[in-house]
């Protein structure tokens, strides 16, 4: 390659994608296009590899399986690979899974993202779904220093669903009664100043004190600040609780106060909206409900996409 050439190729990995330097470390190792999906899963598997039914780390190697390497526990004689246990077991085409990735960070549609990879579209929707499941087991253990919390609610949606109890709404449609009601799905985000991040369902209409203490507590170090709007669940929970809380009252303009904001977790927010808007509306039952007992809605079919 000339050395201009080189010069612009290597200009262009700063705007890689984390996924993307991954993809091509894997591709400078040697390794055949279609093989970089699977050399990924095995690698990210390694660190946390262990049996699936007893928790052990002593197994070894048990020759290979669906593309992956088989590994057979001591203990119990139990095999696995490394996405056994995981939403992603038992799913075909391994080697389309990173550019499925990529139309799923797109807001690609179903039909759009099985065209492009040449996919049935019931395929695609099944790893839509396992994608997002697995997006889920993916979360910080706890959240340390400063956190901010906030809720938004997205409308709540019978996509896909066979027998609908109200109208259609047509493209996501709009709530027929304004403010917060039992037509909303709330989700409460809350990220402390390092980036990590844990988002709850808690269900349908407004955030209450009840969904806080069952959500937070087991995500928060005890000795964090807590950020929030003024919304009086947050400070009746902090008061029960025992946690620092300062409240940011936005509604009378005060954005920053010191340290104090909810500037990342709004941000992360309008992303998670603007990735979602291009959806036309998400089936509500396809968010995962954190309470006990918040059953949002189990009528969708078992193939929706037709
Ligand atoms: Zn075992």
């Amino acid at each position: 390659m000339q050395h201009a050439q080189w010069q612009t190729l290597i200009a262009q990995f700063a705007k890689l994608s984390r996924r993307q330097r991954l993809e091509c470390m894997e591709l400078l190792r040697g390794m055949p296009c279609g093989q970089v999906s699977i050399a990924l899963i095995e690698r990210t598997a390694q660190a946390r590899l262990c049996c699936p039914a007893c928790q052990s780390r002593h197994f070894h190697r048990h020759g290979h399986a669906n593309d992956l390497q088989r590994y057979r526990c001591v203990l119990c004689g139990k095999t696995f690979n490394a996405l056994t246990g995981t939403p992603l077991a038992h799913l075909h085409h391994k080697s389309l899974w990173l550019d499925y990735a990529n139309c799923l960070l797109n807001s690609d549609s179903v039909r759009k993202a099985a065209q492009q990879l040449g996919i049935h579209r019931n395929t695609s929707f099944r790893w839509r779904h396992r994608f997002l499941a697995l997006a889920k087991t993916d979360r910080p253990r706890c959240l340390h220093g400063i956190v901010e919390a906030d809720e938004m609610y997205l409308l709540e949606s019978e996509k896909g669903a066979r027998h609908l109890l109200r109208p259609a709404r047509r493209r996501g449609g709009h709530a027929r009664q304004r403010g917060i009601s039992s037509e909303q799905v709330c989700i409460l985000v809350a990220r402390d100043r390092t980036g990590q991040t844990i988002d709850f369902v808690t269900g349908k209409g407004q955030l209450t004190k009840k969904h806080l203490l069952y959500c937070l507590p087991r995500v928060i170090d005890r000795d964090i600040l807590l950020v929030t709007d003024g919304h009086a669940a947050y400070a009746a929970f902090a008061r029960e609780t025992g946690i620092s809380h300062q409240a940011v009252n936005l509604h009378a303009g005060f954005r920053v106060r010191g340290a104090a904001h909810v500037q990342n977790v709004n941000a992360y927010h309008s992303r998670l909206r603007g990735w979602l808007s291009i959806f036309h509306g998400v089936a509500t039952d396809a968010l995962p409900a954190e309470l006990p007992g918040v059953a949002l809605d189990t009528r969708r079919q078992a193939h929706p996409v037709r």
